[in-house]
């Protein structure tokens, strides 16, 4: 037997958007207040010249932007699931 399980997704944390990989580099590199300007220079040196920069959230690969996981389990593996969440 098997059981259909749903779950908040743990990489997005329910909220089916990721901040892009490229913005938590901005960011690591522009810990304090940002300008417009600031934004402008470091894309255009980052390879975002002639192209717009992406935005800063994508949709979370892990659960398809939908926040959840659905899957199907056996009871065994939702018995050791359950064991493992006390
Ligand atoms: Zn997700």
């Amino acid at each position: 037997m098997e059981i259909r399980i749903r779950e908040k997704c743990a990489d997005c944390l329910g909220k089916g958007t990721v901040p892009h990989p490229i913005w938590n580099l901005f960011y690591r590199e522009h810990p304090g207040q940002v300008t417009t300007e600031d934004v402008f220079c470091w894309f255009k040196a980052h390879g975002y010249r002639y192209l717009p920069w992406p935005s800063e959230k994508m949709r979370c690969q892990s659960c398809g932007g939908a926040g959840v996981i659905e899957e199907w389990v056996s009871v065994k593996e939702l018995l050791e699931m359950v064991a493992a969440q006390q």
